[in-house]
């Protein structure tokens, strides 16, 4: 599908180059809004002004995604699913990665507990933040007060977005009801239900989530839904185990994603889901296996579902705190699947105070490349270690440390050359580098291209609180350094 041009959308707009929203012209704010970091009411005047109002029409019509975005929740977490224009990441870029919601039973005795831990649950990884997006509640007690008990106990101790889940309309609505002002999605409706739940939904402006194992099915469900007024829509096709029935379920979400991005049916147009935890409830887990190998099945399912872009994933794995390996192990696939390959992976070269290592003589200097994914891990390890030093980070034009010193972009001129630049040896008094042990042949180059000591680290960061304690002998190099003139 062909993207709109900066130039379509800016042919809708004002063209007064008023300023009011905050860009000097409005081809600026036409190139942002392609790049959805505005929204088309960012425009006083295509808001305001009543003969604009076809503009305006026009111009949400063109920029609306063929996969339609669905907002679950409200506020600072409200979650943002589907909306994406491409089938492959390389095309362009996915906008919102796969939101991973935890199942928890209506009944869970440790609830709120549950709840807490997921809602503050923070990993930090190569700059970035990962947290789980949702809540799906479970009515598995089968009784509508209970729902709603556990619905409300949620939206008092949490902030998450929820996914109200129940094949039972009444209960699922008496939920909702409970609840409605924080926009859950409600799940899930069926050809039995579409009806009653459909209303509701329009009536309280809801997203559904829609299931059925036969595509024909859904596409007519979600045509029936559409005409009903529903406005935000997600799919389940339904997430299946045993012999062959991986590859059902990968199809089943290929064909729905590929019939909305290529526009080949609109009732298609929507974000895709899977239930991974339905594992749980659809195997036999009375055998001899172990637990962590049907955990396994699960997060297998999980991460195929991510890599394929699953816009919506629901997991029973990782709700409680000893199993925190299974959300690590899908929040890192997913930090990986989701990066935007237009963003070149560089940090800018400078050197990085890491501690508070201003008043220290002998504070370490350490080297390394610009890469993103080396500075970043190298920065958190040196945090992790309490060192106070400097971090000199050279141009090595964005490529890790043993690919640029292999191509030449990571060499004893240019880190002299940053060392120059950015003043480290100002900062301290001694005249010693700390070079990555992947750059050891560097090193009689460097001491000659930055007159200093350069002592080789570890090959990995994580070695540097041993490399410290153990190698780490400041005095003795500059009194070998302060030799060398005597030779
Ligand atoms: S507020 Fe509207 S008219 Fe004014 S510069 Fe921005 S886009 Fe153009």
């Amino acid at each position: 599908m062909a993207r709109p041009s900066p130039l379509e959308i800016y042919a809708l707009l004002d063209k007064s180059n008023c300023k009011e929203c905050g860009y000097d012209t409005c081809m600026a704010f036409a190139t942002d809004i392609l790049e959805r970091k505005i929204r088309v009411q960012d425009c006083p005047h295509l808001m305001q002004d009543p003969k604009q109002a076809k503009n305006r029409e026009k111009l949400i019509i063109l920029i609306t995604p063929p996969q339609k975005p669905v907002i679950i929740g409200t506020g600072d977490r409200a979650v943002t699913v589907g909306g994406e224009e491409v089938l492959m990441r390389h095309q362009l870029t996915y906008y919102n990665q796969t939101a991973i919601f935890m199942e928890i039973a209506d009944d869970d005795p440790d609830l709120e507990e549950t709840v807490k831990y997921l809602t503050d649950l923070k990993i930090e990884r190569i700059g970035d933040v990962l947290t789980l997006d949702g809540i799906a509640l479970r009515n598995v007690s089968g009784d509508a007060d209970q729902f709603k008990l556990a619905a409300k106990k949620i939206t008092e101790i949490s902030n998450l977005p929820i996914m109200l889940c129940s094949i039972n309309a009444d209960i699922l609505l008496a939920g909702a009801e409970e609840i409605k002002d924080k926009k859950p999605l409600l799940y899930a409706i069926t050809k039995d239900t579409w009806e009653q739940i459909g209303k509701f939904a329009v009536q309280n402006g809801l997203s559904v989530a829609i299931f059925s194992n036969n595509l024909d099915e859904l596409m007519s469900l979600s045509a029936t839904l559409q005409k009903l007024g529903v406005k935000e829509i997600v799919l389940d096709s339904g997430t299946y185990y045993g012999s062959g029935n991986l590859s059902i379920t990968y199809d089943n979400i290929m064909q729905l994603r590929t019939a909305a991005i290529k526009k080949e049916n609109v009732n298609a147009g929507w974000a895709v889901m899977g239930v991974p935890a339905s594992y749980w409830s659809l195997m036999d887990i009375s055998d001899d296996k172990k637990l962590w190998e049907h955990q396994y099945q699960e997060l297998i399912m999980g991460a195929m579902m991510e890599s394929i872009d699953t816009n919506l994933i629901v997991l029973h794995t990782g709700k409680k705190k000893e199993e925190i390996w299974a959300l690590l192990a899908l929040m890192t696939l997913r930090q990986s699947v989701f990066s935007d390959p237009r963003i070149y992976p560089a940090v800018d070269p400078g050197l990085y105070k890491i501690g508070e290592p201003e008043d220290m003589a002998m504070a370490p200097i350490f080297v390394t490349s610009n890469y993103r994914m080396t500075k970043i891990p190298v920065e958190q390890d040196l945090k992790g270690a309490n060192l106070d030093c400097w971090l000199l980070v050279v141009d090595s034009e964005g490529i890790g440390i043993e690919s640029a010193v292999a191509g030449g972009q990571f060499n004893a001129g240019s880190i002299a050359e940053a060392a120059k630049e950015f003043g480290a040896f100002d900062k301290v008094k001694h005249r010693i580098l700390i070079l990555p042990g992947m750059a050891a042949r560097l090193s009689g180059a460097l001491e000659d291209e930055a007159n200093a000591f350069v002592v080789v680290g570890p090959r990995d960061s994580s070695g540097i609180p041993k490399f410290m304690e153990t190698q780490w002998k400041p005095d003795e190099f500059m009194k070998e350094y302060e030799s060398w003139g005597e030779d």
